[in-house]
């Protein structure tokens, strides 16, 4: 063994001896150091680190999955300017706008409903809501608590405080906002709004009484010192829900030359989220199938996530929901045979 191998070996045992103290034990999340720490692991590590972040998804969550379905009310035309996205009116992108009406809302609902899914988020690729899309979101909201058994939330862009406060009144349960990235890499992915706006939103969401969901997007050109950064960043505002998506890049925007993160890059950074959030919902959201394959299903959930979108993502073809469905059962099983696959 080489000196420099030993080296890694060393520091790596002393990030994972340490979080296990103190996040597994003692339910304390990592530091933005400590999480760079943890993703500068060497690949020899991941197999314990996973196994890690498993023990303490279980230990600090349960050993529940959640399952959410998500549906586009407006798709496209976006006025901002989001590098990744498919859905700004500012890129040469395929995605053309697109209303939905209300019966197919509700029809979407139950649909969801019927797959054990508790949530169900309505999306808009919007800049902010306006009043039309206020007075859609209202009726649809409306219609689905009428008849359909599930929590609704709602992810419309940067709000006022005055829709802050109706959209809580609707009795919208939790509203979906994502910071993206760390805020020193935000303005080389958005240049039309800042992180700070984004922030604001989040946080009068936070004090109408809704449940915060916020997170973003891995592998949009960010350093390690950066994915930290924004793990820190999304611990200090402790959301409810963290939803990780990994970068699909889209033709036509301007990230769709980006390499897709390397798969043992995208796990690493699924547990050393965990392990900086150890009490936060984190989801897999849009991405994970070109990123992780068939890995990222199984892997990657018994790798600290304990939440996944079911069936089709806004603008890409996701997992059919049945497959998530039979991944259930062994989402609550222990990490095993990780050696076989690696
Ligand atoms: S605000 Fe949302 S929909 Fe609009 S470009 Fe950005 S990510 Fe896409």
């Amino acid at each position: 063994m080489t000196q420099a191998t030993v080296t890694t070996q060393a520091s790596a045992d002393d990030v994972l001896t340490v979080a296990r103290e103190q996040v597994l034990e003692r339910g304390i999340g990592l530091s933005r150091e400590q999480t760079l720490g943890v993703l500068r692991l060497a690949d020899d590590r991941l197999e314990q680190l996973l196994e890690l972040a498993h023990e303490v998804r279980v230990k600090w969550c349960g050993p529940e999955v959640e399952m959410e379905g998500i549906i586009s009310l407006k798709t496209g035309g976006c006025p901002e300017d989001c590098h990744f996205c498919s859905q700004s009116g500012l890129f040469a992108s395929p995605v053309r706008a697109a209303w939905l009406d209300i019966p197919s809302l509700v029809e979407a609902a139950k649909q969801t409903a019927k797959t054990g899914a508790t949530e169900f988020c309505i999306v808009a690729a919007v800049r902010g809501p306006d009043e039309r899309l206020m007075a859609q979101v209202a009726a649809g909201v409306e219609a689905i608590r009428n008849e359909v058994d599930i929590q609704v939330a709602c992810s419309l862009g940067m709000l006022t405080r005055d829709q802050v406060d109706r959209l809580a009144a609707m009795g919208v349960h939790r509203y979906n906002h994502n910071l993206e990235t760390a805020r020193s890499h935000f303005p080389n992915v958005v240049t039309t709004h800042t992180w700070e706006e984004r922030w604001d939103t989040l946080r009068m969401v936070r004090e109408a009484g809704m449940e915060v969901c916020c997170g973003g997007i891995l592998g949009m050109g960010e350093t390690l010192e950066q994915r930290a950064e924004f793990a820190a960043d999304l611990a200090a505002l402790a959301p409810d829900e963290v939803p990780l998506n990994f970068l699909d890049p889209r033709p036509g925007t301007p990230f769709g030359d980006l390499e897709v993160l390397p798969a043992a890059d995208a796990l690493r950074a699924v547990a050393a989220f965990r392990l900086a959030l150890p009490r936060t919902i984190l989801r897999f959201a849009g991405g994970r199938e070109i990123t992780l394959g068939d890995l990222g299903a199984r892997q990657g959930i018994l790798g600290g996530i304990n939440a996944v979108i079911v069936g089709n993502y806004l603008t890409t073809l996701g997992r059919p929901a049945e497959q998530d469905l039979d991944l259930l059962g062994e989402l609550r099983m222990p990490i095993k045979a990780l050696n076989e696959t690696f």
